[in-house]
């Protein structure tokens, strides 16, 4: 999707509005949206643009579905996220967790001093989950803003739809990520390329272990570790059918989480150095 596909249905771009605009959005309670991606290999068989290409795709699914008026703007996609685990590659660009820290919280700072309360970090690529959560913390403690961590991978995937061992242990460029990019730029899918890459944590797992790249007791993994191809999964079972329905279901939810920043209660927070609320009374 671009700027202009998702004009057609409505303007949801916060860099295509005016300051007056933006002013009024953040008095009508608006809700602003940072998609986080990630420039990184993700083996043979998919571009280096899969997250970015994910997260506009869910976008495009999700705007249409909000209710109709509510206030939301879409902030510029930060495409380079943190990708450290992958830079073994070529290809892979990242920022430094300092940096990316750095940028998420003077992003975060730019909305809040626009007079908007609520912002939804919305974000694709596994490796920027602990960046997210650092950076949403430091900007509600700052701004006593609401700030939403939307990471689609943690939302509840549709029932069936993949093996529970593929959702587990297919973390990058397996069924879940390839079926999307079939239905989202297939074009951009080297089908040949397309292979069963057995994960070290499925084979961790089959020996009984507690240890695994992810989960219970996790370690720190490198993509070279899960599988030398650098993708994890099995991408055989991907197919554009399933791509679409994961990319309405991740939509969907994303539509809901937008519609619930917007509805939440901010006094069930409270602001920039308040002290805390006294306890309800039993
Ligand atoms: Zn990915």
């Amino acid at each position: 999707m671009d700027a202009a596909s998702m004009d057609a249905a409505s303007n949801w771009w916060w860099a295509d509005k005016t300051p007056q605009d933006i002013a009024r959005i953040a008095a009508q309670g608006g809700v602003g949206v940072l998609p986080l991606a990630a420039i990184e290999q993700h083996g043979a068989h998919l571009p280096l643009s899969t997250d970015l290409d994910i997260a506009l795709g869910l976008l495009q699914a999700a705007l249409p579905r909000l209710r109709k008026g509510l206030p939301v703007c879409v902030l510029p996609p930060l495409a380079v996220g943190l990708s450290l685990e992958h830079s073994a590659f070529a290809g892979t660009l990242s920022l430094s967790p300092e940096t990316a820290l750095a940028v998420l919280g003077e992003l975060g700072d730019g909305v809040a001093r626009a007079g908007f309360r609520r912002l939804v970090l919305f974000n694709s690529h596994g490796g920027n989950k602990a960046i997210v959560d650092l950076a949403a913390l430091k900007l509600r403690a700052a701004h006593g803003m609401l700030v939403v961590k939307a990471n689609y991978f943690r939302f509840a995937p549709p029932a069936d739809a993949l093996p529970a061992a593929e959702l587990r242990h297919g973390l990058h460029g397996g069924a879940l990520e390839t079926s999307m990019m079939l239905h989202l730029a297939p074009h951009k899918v080297r089908r040949d390329a397309v292979d069963d890459f057995v994960p070290l944590g499925a084979r961790l797992a089959a020996d009984g272990r507690l240890l695994g790249p992810e989960g219970e007791a996790g370690f720190a993994w490198m993509a070279q570790d899960l599988h030398p191809s650098g993708a994890a999964g099995n991408a055989r079972l991907a197919d554009a059918a399933l791509g679409r329905r994961l990319v309405t279901h991740f939509g969907a939810a994303l539509a809901r989480v937008i519609e619930d920043a917007h509805d939440f209660d901010l006094s069930c927070i409270t602001g920039a150095g308040d002290p805390p609320r006294p306890a309800p009374a039993a």
